[in-house]
């Protein structure tokens, strides 16, 4: 998920912690029906999270200073691609109802 995506908030004071966001990115993994590979945090400049196509995923360091609602989006963003591969209608729709039905 590209960083043109920019928050326009200000990050929160103090950051999640490393284990209870890997903890939500397996919740959400169950919840969809995938299996991440691997879940891993790094710096990144010009997105919040990627996904290979082996289904390893990465996400920005910078999201555990997110507000929930935000980090939400790009977990399941980025755990629906393991499901869709593209940004196509059908991702679009997988996305906006697990948003919606939490
Ligand atoms: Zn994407």
């Amino acid at each position: 998920m590209k960083k043109s995506v920019m928050p326009d908030w200000v990050p929160l004071e103090e950051a999640v912690p490393l284990d209870l966001f890997k903890a939500d990115v397996h919740a959400w993994a169950r919840r969809l029906g995938v299996t991440p590979r691997e879940i891993r945090l790094r710096p990144m400049k010009r997105k919040w999270a990627s996904c290979s196509s082996q289904g390893r995923l990465t996400f920005d360091t910078d999201l555990l200073r997110q507000p929930p609602n935000f980090r939400r989006e790009v977990i399941v963003h980025e755990l629906l691609h393991l499901k869709v591969p593209n940004h196509g209608p059908l991702f679009k729709a997988l996305l906006k109802a697990y948003l919606q039905n939490r």
